[in-house]
């Protein structure tokens, strides 16, 4: 079966990076009836990891990946790694070394002196002496001395190390508290992980644990290392690339399904297409489709995206949205069918749910300028406007095909083509010459309303 888990380290909120790779991980587990787990790296106890804990999960059920099983925290399971640590001790597979910190450096400026890579020279692999006292010893484990590591990545194929760039790394603290590649290796053997998808970041950890595999006797998951996610300039992404934070996009009114959509596609692919459903992601992911270059972050792309999914989305989830976004008053006072023509007349020209509630405000505001630059006859818009307003009635404003009908009956008793009609009424109604049709402008405010609207234009 395969199993794969995201293992975020709380050091932060949950980034685009991060969410992308929980993605992948979730989608190949969801995509042949695995399992798919979350991981909490919080070992690292100065750090402020209980809120930065907390604000992934609520990144993680904003965008709604379901974790299978429990949550598992590296911070409650330090007895295991303990028990694994003194394991490998014992079998002579690991060591106790008493080099000082003083000592270590020294021995580094001695081999950069000598044109050597500071490493880290296995004095006490075999030390059989009386250890100095007043040291508190880290735990290391014997690395193979000679031969190679290798392993075959599913991203970037073949990877090889040789034994002599490796050495014998720390396992365990002095304090007593295991390293990342250990509790990360021993997790990951106990949780049964069958597939690892992780950045590439991580590329130079991975003979490090899979020296502990093979120590351990654990059987050594699939390795897919994904490039990092670049600016349009091929820079690493950064803050000013735009929001990092998977709440900030949350906060800026993107929709997780356009998120994620967007996500999915840097650094896989499945055909030609662009647009995929959470539904499609999981049938079709497979990770053999990653790419082994990096992808490119396109803020445009992204907002591509969440103006589809806006358009695609059905009003009432609109409505649902939206309440996490100030919106007027006056959107509360409207009917409901007020409200639907509003929202769709909208969502096909936003970006953003945030551009959206501002468009409601908008529209929902009475005009304080006027585009009267865009009207080639003002006297004429005058006299039209008008006509219209002593010719409107309540019972038009029922829908805005009644409208519609009013507004085309209007032009016709009087000879008047539709722009010399509808341009001077929607500057008089909204202030600008585009936005939202004028026969729904007219059905949304109302008849009390407009008319307030065009006497107050007319009065100008
Ligand atoms: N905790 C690591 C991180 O946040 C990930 C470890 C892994 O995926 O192996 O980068």
């Amino acid at each position: 079966m395969v199993i794969t888990r995201f293992a975020p380290s709380p050091t932060g909120h949950l980034h685009i990076g991060g969410l992308r790779t929980a993605l992948f991980n979730y989608l190949y587990a969801r995509s042949c009836g695995g399992k798919f787990y979350l991981r909490i790296e919080d070992t690292d106890l100065d750090r402020n990891v209980q809120e930065a804990t907390e604000a992934i999960l609520k990144a993680f059920e904003w965008v709604g990946l379901e974790v299978d099983g429990e949550i598992w925290y590296q911070s409650q399971r330090l007895d295991i790694y303990k028990g694994y640590i003194q394991q490998l001790l014992d079998e002579g597979k690991a060591y106790y070394c008493y080099m000082s910190k003083e000592e270590l450096e020294a021995l580094r400026e001695t081999q950069r002196a000598q044109g050597l890579t500071p490493r880290y020279d296995r004095r006490y692999r075999d030390f059989k002496g009386t250890p100095p006292s007043g040291i508190e010893p880290v735990v290391r484990i014997k690395a193979p001395l000679s031969g190679e590591v290798h392993f075959k990545d599913g991203v970037k194929g073949e990877v090889c190390v040789q034994a002599e760039e490796l050495d014998d790394f720390v396992i365990a603290r002095s304090n007593g508290v295991p390293t990342y590649n250990f509790v990360v290796t021993i997790d990951d053997a106990l949780m049964g992980i069958s597939d690892v998808i992780r950045g590439d970041d991580h590329l130079s950890n991975t003979p490090k644990q899979i020296i502990l595999y093979q120590a351990l006797g654990f059987k050594i998951p699939n390795f897919y290392h994904v490039p990092m996610i670049l600016n349009e300039q091929g820079h690493k992404l950064s803050k000013r690339d735009g929001a990092m934070g998977v709440m900030d996009y949350k906060a800026l009114g993107y929709l997780r399904d356009a998120l994620l959509n967007f996500l999915v596609r840097l650094g896989w692919s499945h055909k030609d297409q662009e647009i995929f459903s959470l539904q499609e992601m999981k049938a079709f992911f497979n990770p053999k489709d990653l790419n082994s270059a990096p992808s490119c972050f396109s803020p445009h792309k992204l907002e591509w995206l969440n103006s589809h999914y806006l358009k695609e989305s059905p009003l009432d989830t609109l409505k649902a949205l939206l309440k996490d976004f100030s919106l007027p008053n006056g959107f509360h006072a409207l009917s409901p069918a007020q409200q639907d023509i509003l929202l769709e007349a909208l969502k096909s020209r936003v970006v953003t749910l945030k551009d959206m509630a501002h468009e409601v405000a908008k529209v929902l505001t009475p005009p304080t300028h006027y585009a009267l630059d865009k009207l080639k006859n003002k006297e004429q818009a005058l006299e039209v406007l008008n006509a219209l307003v002593a010719s409107l009635k309540a019972q038009d404003f029922s829908s805005p095909e009644t409208l519609d009908e009013t507004l085309h009956a209007f032009m016709q008793s009087q000879g008047l083509k539709a722009g010399v009609v509808m341009l001077p009424l929607r500057i008089a109604l909204l202030g600008e010459a585009g936005g939202i049709g004028v026969k729904e402008a007219l059905f949304i405010l109302g008849y009390q309303a407009s008319l307030e609207r065009l006497k107050v234009f007319l009065a100008l």
